[in-house]
Parts: C-alpha cells; sequence; structure tokens
C-alpha cells in the first residue's frame, strides 16, 4: 500500500508504532515537519509540536527528533522545552541522544552533554561518530581532563579513532584543556593528517605560548588553509610578536591563499599595536573591495587601528559613520582619545555614552582613569569609582583597581589611593607599585619605603618598576644612603639590570647631594648613552650648587641631545645669572632667539564641579575672566599686605618656564588658583595640576596664599606634588 500524506490527510490522525518510522521520504516531505526548518521562534515551534500531535506524527521517532533538534541546537529555540520532548520518549534512538548532547554541549552548562552521554550507555543506545565530537566538545569547554580521557577510551573500544571528526575532536579536546602531549599522541599515532586536526594541535601550541612547536608542524601541512593561517597570524599577535604576525600574513598572500575576515582581525590588532599604519590601510581598502567593509566588528577594528596609529581624525569619522555602535565601538574610541593623549575629549565621550544609556565595562573604565589621572580631575574620578560601585555589586578586577589607586594619586588624593589598596582583597604586583610610586610622587619617602618592605614580607617580587619607585622616593626626599642601598639591592638581591629611569633618579638623587664625582662615575658605567632627562638632572643641580664650568659643559652635551628643547638654555643663562655673569646671560638668550626654539607654554588645570577648565600664562579666554583678573589683583594685594616681595630679578634675569611671558602673577598657576578661590567655598582643597615646573615665585607665592586664605593647595608639576598649607609646602622647597 502506497501511504500519502497531504494537508487533507492531517484530519485523521496518523498511528505508527514506536520505533517503526514510515518510509524516510514520505517524512521529509510533511508539512508539518518541513515548516519547522523555517520555524524562528519558540511560539511557532509549539504550534508545529501541537500539529504534529494531532497527526499523529509525535509516535515516529523521526519527527520527534527534528522537533528536538529545532530546540535544542537553534539559537531562537529553548533547550529546557527540547529536554522536556525527549524525557517524554520511550526510547530514544541514537539520532535523538546526539540531538540532545548537541543541544546540551552548546549550552552554558555544557558538561550536562557528558551526564547525558552516560545515561545513552545505561540505557544501551550506541554511540556513534556523530555522538563523540559533542562529548568531546563539552569536556573541552568545561576543562574536565579526567572525562574527557574516559571518552578517549570508549572511542578506542568502539574504533572510531580513525574517524576523521573524532579524530580531530580528541585533538581539540586535549589542546583546549591543555594536554598537549596527548593531543600530539593522538596526533602522532593517526595516519590522518586532515587540515582540522592540524589546526587543533597548532591552536593548543599558540594558546600555551609554545609558538616554535607550533610553527614546526604548521610547516609541515601538505595544504595549509586559511583557517590554519589565521591559527599562527593570530598566536603571533597574542604573544605580542607583531612584526612576525604580519611576515606571516604577507607569506599567506604569497602562497595565494584568500584572507578571511579573522584573518583581518588579527592583522589590524597587529597594525594597531606596533603602530604600522600603512598595512593598516590596505587592510581597510581590502575589506571594503570584499565586502567586509561594513562589519561592525572589522570597523570597530579599524577604529582601534587608526586611533592606536595616531590617526585619530579617521578614527572619528569610521565611528561616526557607524549606524549602529555597540560596546565595542565605545570602548576603542574612548581608548583611543586616551592613547592619543585627548583626554578631555575621552572624558567627553564617555559621558556622551552615558546619556545614551550603554553600560560600560571594565575596558571602558580601564582608558577613562588614566584620562581622569592626567588631568588631574578627581572629582570626575571619584564619580567613576562611585558609578561603578553603585552599578557593579562587586569590584575585584585587580587592573581596575590599581587604575583607581593611580588615578586617586595622581589627582592628589593619595589617602582615598591609600583606601583603595587597603580594601582589596587579592592585590596584583602592579598595585603595590601604583601605590609605592603614588606616594613618592606626594613626597612621602617614609610610607612609600614602608610599603616597599611590607610587599617584599608579604612575598611579592618587586620588579623594575618597583624599584623606579623606591629610587624616586629616596630622590624626592634626598636619601642618598638609601638610595646607593636600593640600587645595590635590586642589582645584587634581584637581579634586575638598572635601566635609564633608575640611573636618572641615582644621578639626580647624588647630583642634588653635591657629590657630583659618584654622579658622573655612576654615568660612566652606564650601558647604555645617558639621555636628556638626566643630563636635565645634573645641568639643575649645578644650578643648586652654583657650579658654573660643570654646568657648561653639562649644558653642551644637552644642546648636542636635545637641539630643540630651550629647558637648557633656560637654566644656564639662570645659573649664569645666579653667577652675576650678565654677558652670558645675554649671550645665551641670543642664541636662544636666533635659534627660534619654541618653548612649551605652561599649562594649568583645575577642575571645578567635574569640568576641567585650562589656563594658559595671561590667558583671557575663560568666561569668567573678569572675575578671575580681579581676584588675582586682590590677592596680589594680600600678598604684599603680607610682606611678599615679588623677586624680580626672576623676571629680568630668571628665564625659567614661563620666561618669555612677563608678568609673574600672571603664570597659569596663579589663574588657576584664583579661579579656584573664587567658585570653590572657603575652606575647600584646591587642586590643580601643571604641566611644567612650578617657578620659585610662584612657588613662595602660593606657600603664602595658602595661609592668606586658609586654604589646602595641593598642585601637581611635572615631576611631583606640592602640597602647601599654613604657609608650608610638602617639598620642604627642594624641588
Ligand atoms: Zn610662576
Ligand atoms: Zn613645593
Amino acid at each position: 500500500m502506497t501511504m500519502l500524506i497531504s494537508s487533507s490527510t492531517l484530519i485523521s490522525p496518523l498511528h505508527f508504532l514506536p520505533n517503526s518510522d514510515p518510509p524516510y521520504n514520505l517524512l521529509q516531505s510533511q508539512p508539518s515537519l518541513s515548516l519547522l526548518s523555517k520555524c524562528k521562534n519558540i511560539q511557532t515551534l509549539k504550534q508545529i509540536h501541537s500539529q504534529i500531535i494531532k497527526t499523529g506524527l509525535h509516535n515516529t521517532q523521526f519527527a520527534l527528533s527534528k522537533l528536538i533538534e529545532s530546540c535544542a541546537v537553534n539559537p531562537s529555540g529553548d533547550l529546557s522545552y527540547a529536554l522536556s520532548i525527549f524525557e517524554s520518549m520511550d526510547e530514544p534512538n541514537t539520532l535523538v541522544w546526539n540531538t540532545v548532547i548537541r543541544g546540551k554541549s552548546l549550552s552554558s552548562a555544557p558538561m550536562g552533554a557528558f551526564d547525558l552521554y552516560i545515561r545513552m550507555l545505561v540505557s544501551g543506545a550506541e554511540p556513534n561518530s556523530y555522538t563523540f565530537p559533542f562529548v568531546l566538545k563539552s569536556c573541552a569547554k568545561s576543562g574536565n581532563t579526567q572525562e574527557g580521557k574516559q571518552v578517549h577510551g570508549h572511542v578506542l573500544k568502539l574504533g572510531l579513532d580513525s574517524d576523521v571528526f573524532v579524530h580531530s575532536s580528541l585533538i581539540n579536546m586535549y589542546a583546549q584543556i591543555g594536554e598537549l602531549y596527548c593531543a600530539r599522541q593522538v596526533f602522532d599515532k593517526s595516519p590522518l593528517r586532515d587540515p582540522v586536526s592540524y589546526t587543533a594541535l597548532i591552536t593548543g601550541y599558540v594558546c600555551r605560548g609554545c609558538l616554535e612547536d607550533a610553527h614546526k608542524l604548521f610547516d609541515e601541512i601538505p595544504v595549509k588553509d586559511v583557517v590554519s593561517w589565521n591559527a599562527m597570524i593570530a598566536g603571533y599577535v597574542q604573544s605580542g610578536r607583531f612584526d612576525e604576525a604580519i611576515a606571516f600574513f604577507q607569506e599567506m598572500l604569497r602562497a595565494e591563499v584568500t584572507p578571511n575576515e579573522s584573518t583581518m582581525l588579527s592583522v589590524l590588532s597587529a597594525c594597531a599595536q606596533s603602530g604600522n599604519l600603512e598595512l593598516g590601510r590596505w587592510v581597510r581598502s581590502w575589506v571594503e573591495e570584499n565586502g567586509l567593509g561594513t562589519k561592525l566588528r572589522v570597523v570597530n577594528a579599524l577604529i582601534d587601528m587608526y586611533a592606536k596609529c595616531d590617526d585619530l581624525e579617521t578614527a572619528w569619522t569610521l565611528f561616526e559613520g557607524l549606524p549602529q555602535k555597540n560596546l565595542i565601538s565605545w570602548n576603542v574610541m574612548i581608548g583611543g582619545y586616551t592613547h592619543g593623549s585627548l583626554y578631555k575629549e575621552a572624558l567627553c565621550l564617555f559621558r556622551e555614552m552615558l546619556e545614551l544609556e550603554v553600560v560600560p565595562n571594565d575596558v571602558t573604565f580601564l582608558s577613562v582613569l588614566p584620562a581622569c589621572a592626567h588631568l588631574g580631575a578627581l572629582d570626575y574620578g571619584k564619580w567613576i569609582h562611585a558609578y561603578i560601585n553603585r552599578n557593579f555589586s562587586h569590584l575585584t578586577n585587580p587592573a581596575l583597581l590599581t587604575s583607581l589607586i593611580n588615578m586617586y594619586a595622581k589627582c592628589g588624593d593619595i589617602e582615598a589611593a591609600k583606601q583603595v589598596f587597603d580594601r582589596m582583597e587579592t592585590r596584583s604586583l602592579a598595585s603595590w607599585n601604583a601605590l609605592i610610586s603614588g606616594l613618592s610622587m606626594h613626597g612621602d619617602a617614609n610610607h612609600a619605603l614602608d610599603l616597599f618592605l611590607r610587599m617584599v614580607h608579604e612575598g611579592f617580587r618587586p620588579d623594575d618598576i618597583t624599584f623606579v619607585g623606591v629610587l624616586s622616593a629616596c630622590t624626592q626626599a634626598g636619601l642618598v644612603d638609601l638610595g646607593r642601598k636600593y640600587i645595590n639591592a635590586m642589582i645584587e638581591d634581584y637581579k634586575i639590570s638598572p635601566k635609564v629611569p633608575h640611573y636618572g633618579c641615582m644621578i639626580d638623587l647624588l647630583g642634588r647631594a653635591g657629590l657630583f664625582d659618584e654622579a658622573e662615575a655612576l654615568m660612566d658605567t652606564m650601558p647604555m648613552e645617558p639621555d636628556g632627562a638626566i643630563w636635565g638632572s645634573l645641568l639643575a643641580a649645578c644650578k643648586l650648587h652654583k657650579k658654573v664650568e660643570m654646568a657648561e659643559k653639562v649644558a653642551n652635551h644637552l644642546f648636542e641631545l636635545e637641539p630643540n628643547n630651550p629647558g637648557p638654555y633656560v637654566l644656564l643663562s639662570n645659573i649664569y645669572a645666579i653667577a652675576g655673569r650678565w654677558d652670558d646671560v645675554a649671550r645665551v638668550r641670543t642664541r636662544l632667539n636666533d635659534l627660534g626654539i619654541k618653548k612649551v607654554p605652561g599649562c594649568t588645570s583645575i577642575e571645578i564641579d567635574s569640568i576641567v577648565h585650562e589656563f594658559l600664562v595671561g590667558d583671557k579666554l575663560h568666561p569668567q575672566s573678569n572675575a578671575i583678573y580681579e581676584m588675582v589683583d586682590e590677592v596680589d594685594r594680600l600678598l604684599a599686605l603680607n610682606g611678599h616681595v615679588p623677586d624680580t630679578s626672576e623676571v629680568l634675569y630668571d628665564m625659567d618656564e614661563d620666561w618669555k611671558e612677563g608678568a609673574l602673577s600672571h603664570h597659569s598657576e596663579r589663574l588657576a588658583i584664583a579661579y579656584g578661590l573664587i567658585s570653590t567655598k572657603p575652606g575647600t582643597t584646591i587642586r590643580i595640576v601643571k604641566n611644567l615646573r612650578v617657578c620659585g615665585n610662584c612657588h613662595s607665592a602660593t606657600k603664602l596664599i595658602s595661609k592668606i586664605f586658609n586654604r589646602e593647595i595641593i598642585a601637581r608639576d611635572r615631576n611631583r606634588f606640592h602640597h602647601f598649607k599654613d604657609g608650608q609646602c610638602s617639598c620642604m622647597d627642594q624641588w
């Protein structure tokens, strides 16, 4: 008898015996079942299910397995619904078992697939080559080595290890759980040399950083496909070996293998991190020609690449042009601004992101907190800290906490930095380093050095960054003996070779203490050339100790090393001025003018109500300019009344930082302080950030201002913090 299933037969239910399905081709064309393949949501699926029950098809394994497959494997499906159908079946066949195992292996609880597999064995259904890839995948995903090995045993017993899918799944499982030796054994024992097995093993090597093994294996692949090339390129990018990644990519093109989206994402990441704008541009035109130019993941990678290669304009154009931005788009653009030192723009964009109700994540905060730190935007930084606490229940990411410590320290609130540090559950080396260097920036050498000892006591091994913090604490406080002790400990006990910053601290420390012979001897032992900063600190020491002849020698080095830096000319002219050698002062100034060197303008910023205001010397651009200058005059009047005599010699001869601009009371920090005085309540601490060193005149004026107005003034200059209070400064006038 020929059985025809037409729509009319739907009315009368069909009766099949379980496990005795009607011919496959008939079921295949059954209307309810063909609808399943087009089904997009669970509601329609449930309707189809009731249709299937009405027609009696639910008595067939085939119909139920199709139904289960639709619910279990589809992203729009419903695994628990699939499982409920599954549990209602008397004797599910292998196909049905395979489907639920597959569904479970794709879920967020993949180990459930292994449990189902055990039930399958117990029920007497025989696993086949479609069962194992998913069971093995679930073992890999949940990192269960023991279960994985057990399954491997079953595979061997059933003789399925020669199946190409099972074979590569085994290698993949071992590679993913880090059992590279087992992965290699499976690979070597089999004559199968399929591309998937090669790639699985290569990826395993790459993830464990064994790039050389990966490379060797890669060379053995007879026909290399795009996936194996991608594995190698991604591996080199992840290991930070960008040039090699790019070389691999170029070799891939020569081998005439067509790259795909994954290839280009890896290559763009390599370009971004190695600053290879030229190749980045080439990739852009390639993705555009190949129809990938509008893919969000690709555009995000392009934005990141342009931003990291300092082409922020193009990055912004791409970002703006995105019809739909995701969190990553915002993160790469904000991170790009911070990377390019456009800190205000980074904070603006972050604000905009929150206004659009895009929820930030740790990556976002790791970009905006350094921006706050650079700007000294304490209120904004505090607000972000509160936002994180409010919206993310438990703050544990050590990188984020370290970033908060940095932000507080650089914004002048060292107490808050200490609090964040004290409350950390798990501290990283970076968090210790952040607080040590924070304390040393604040001139608190005692606490910085105590913290260092505590860190060592708690079993952390200091690195070269720790020692920069420790040595600069010694330098700030003029602790020569301790400085010598620590640099020796670094070399002898910790086997860390000093780098330029370590030498810099020591030479600065020795120079300031007047130990010029020792400083020069140390410079002679340096395996690298001393940089401008080192010579510069030595020149400053010459000024401090009035060593004119030595200053001339040192300045000549600097003129050669940094021909466009006005700093050494200014310092040398000051040194001549102190010695009363006016002819030489004039000579240096003329030379400086002739060279036409532009100096960096002094700029001071102050944050009021989470907005950062910047002032240049003599700046009249601020909307409240009139009120600010009235306050500047008032400050000058009160300073004079309290016996402050502006050091006019500085106006005439000292060409220190703000040399050209004249009137001392209009130096940028004075404008910022005046603005702080008129826009905050009496008694509020004023925090300012200056891009250059504070001049001597402003330093002594600020001390007095702190007393007259009864305000604590915390100033960060290029090198360190000054806490002005009651007419004193924490730097004890040594800076
Ligand atoms: Zn000044
Ligand atoms: Zn000071």
